[in-house]
């Protein structure tokens, strides 16, 4: 589901998800609650910024560059502690 960005006349853009065939012309602005008139813009499915972007972006990272690790990761109930004095608590 696509969002469209709407701009009510006193507070400015805000962005709402519509399905692609229920696209009003015009929605209520969700701090005044004046109707705000749908932008026409040539924008994609997502927009920058937003958590799915970033998402993708990370994701699409990850691919070329894998995360590196120093070290295997602890057993399974292994304590994760480097403090020496732990060492010398009672293990049960
Ligand atoms: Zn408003």
């Amino acid at each position: 589901m696509p969002s469209y960005e709407f701009t009510c006349p006193v507070c400015g853009g805000f962005d709402r998800w519509h399905r692609m065939t229920e696209v009003p012309d015009s929605a209520p602005c969700p701090v005044c609650r004046r109707q705000a008139r749908r932008r026409v813009c040539g924008g994609g499915l997502l927009r920058s910024g937003s958590a799915a972007t970033r998402l993708l972006d990370a994701t699409a990272r990850t691919a070329s560059e894998p995360p590196t690790v120093s070290a295997p990761p602890p057993r399974r109930g292994a304590r994760v502690t480097r403090n020496p004095l732990h060492r010398k608590l009672p293990r049960y």
